[in-house]
Formats: structure tokens, sequence, C-alpha cells
């Protein structure tokens, strides 16, 4: 099944490195995700799990090695890929309401209807009530609930997820596994960096395991995630 709005998306990561001074960041990454896949990226910190999301995410620059989307739609769709990024810190206004926050981010992304939008995400994310709240009054999960509505504002094809569940309370993790679980369910592609087995990480239909930023394991889809997920050291 697929929604309206978005093709199915998958990437190509080829060779990529990543140096920052002497320091590689990312070492001859290469991985072919599938449209419609939820992938795992398990691994210490600094293993290279933040670099490769903001790659994909077009917000840091390769040192070697090329990203490429994929539409089913047409083998050259890459500039027109919509992609939604969540970081780890959750880059809202705090001082505006959450509807001011994302009607300013609809309004720069110039989607149309973003007055509707917004209200639609709103309630998707069961913030209705508090829209006129300004977000530093917010507790980290409320905040995350913002993060995630900008980061659907415009529909899309894949999504990007650094650490999701950090600071998410019991109901904000279920929360948070049905929201992805939608998301994934209607055919959009998710990337998701994670730390340890939880509702969110039974979502995956891959695992993925960085070290000192290179793939050292990756289950394919299908196979058990249990034993990258869960991998010493984690
Ligand atoms: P993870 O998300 O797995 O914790 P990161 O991708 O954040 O790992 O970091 C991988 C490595 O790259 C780390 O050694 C980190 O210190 C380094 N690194 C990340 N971003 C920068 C940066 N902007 N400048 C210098 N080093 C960086």
């Amino acid at each position: 099944m697929t929604t309206p709005g978005f093709f199915p998306t998958g990437i190509r990561f080829e060779n990529i490195d990543k140096r920052y001074g002497g320091l590689y960041a990312l070492r001859r990454v290469s991985l072919e995700v599938r449209a419609g896949e939820c992938v795992a990226f398990a691994g210490r910190n600094g293993s290279g799990k933040t670099t490769l999301l903001r790659i994909a995410a077009r917000l840091v620059r390769t040192s070697a090695g090329t990203v490429k989307f994929v539409a089913s739609a047409s083998e050259t769709a890459d500039s027109g890929a919509r992609i939604g990024f969540v970081a780890h810190a959750t880059m809202v206004y705090d001082e505006l309401t959450a509807e001011e926050n994302l009607l300013l981010f609809a309004k720069l992304q110039g989607i149309a209807g973003h007055a509707a939008r917004a209200a639609t995400l709103l309630e998707e994310v069961g913030l209705s009530e508090r829209r006129g709240s300004l977000v530093r009054t917010f507790s980290r999960g409320m905040r995350q609930r913002v993060a995630i509505a900008r980061a659907l504002l415009n529909e899309p094809s894949v999504l990007l997820l650094d650490e999701p569940a950090t600071g998410l309370d019991p109901e904000g993790i279920t929360w948070l596994a049905n929201t992805l679980r939608r998301m994934r369910d209607a055919g959009r592609t998710i990337l998701m960096s994670l730390h340890g087995e939880s509702e969110i990480s039974a979502l995956a239909t891959r695992a993925v395991r960085l070290d000192a930023g290179a793939v050292v394991a990756d289950t394919q889809a299908g196979a058990s995630l249990h034993s990258i997920v869960t991998f010493a050291g984690a």
C-alpha cells in the first residue's frame, strides 16, 4: 500500500568516505536500501551513525563516494526525493508555539495549504490541544512530537531519524512506534539510528551495524535483527 503524494524511494550509498581532518567518520560505506525498507543502524557512540544520516539528509558532504535516491517512478528522481529528518537535537524554535513552528517550516518549504497541513499534523502527533503553547514549555517527548510533525510536513518518501526514542517515556515510545509503523506500512523508507532493543527496533526490517565508520554487519531483509541490535557494546 502506498500513500498518494510520494513515490517509494530507495537509497544507494556508494563507497562513502567522510573525513574530519585525519579521522575517518565513515570508511567505504556501500549500502543499497530498497524502497519501503525500515533500517536500524546500531553501533557504539562515534561509530558514524549520525554522520551517515546527515549525509543522506544532504546536510553534510561526503569526502568521497555518492548518495543516490532511486524512486520507483524514475531512476533519476534524485533531486525530487523528499526527505524528512528528525535530528538528535529537535531543531524547533522554543519561542514559537507548536503551530507557529509548523507554519514557519511549511512556509519555508513552500508547502501549499500550509495552515491545513499544520492542523492535520498537529492532530496526527496528538498536539492539537497544545498547539498554542510555546515549545519552550514542552517536555522532551512533546518537543519530539513537534520535530516529527515538522519532518512529515512535505510528505517525505524517506524518513531519517537520529535516535528518535531518546528522552521519551514509555507512552511516548509507544506513540512513536505506532507513528513509525504507519509510515513504514504506507511504503515510506525509514533509516534510523538506535541504541539497544525497544518497540522501535522491533519495527526494523533490517539492521546494519557500524564500527569505526565501517559497516561490520548487515542482516539484509527478513533476517533476525536481534544479534545486531543487541551486539555487546551497543
Ligand atoms: P554516532 O552517531 O555513531 O555516535 P557520529 O557520526 O556522530 O557517530 O561520529 C562519528 C565520528 O565522527 C566521531 O569520531 C565524531 O567525533 C566524528 N565527528 C562527527 N562530526 C564531526 C565534526 N563536525 N567535526 C569533527 N569530527 C566529527
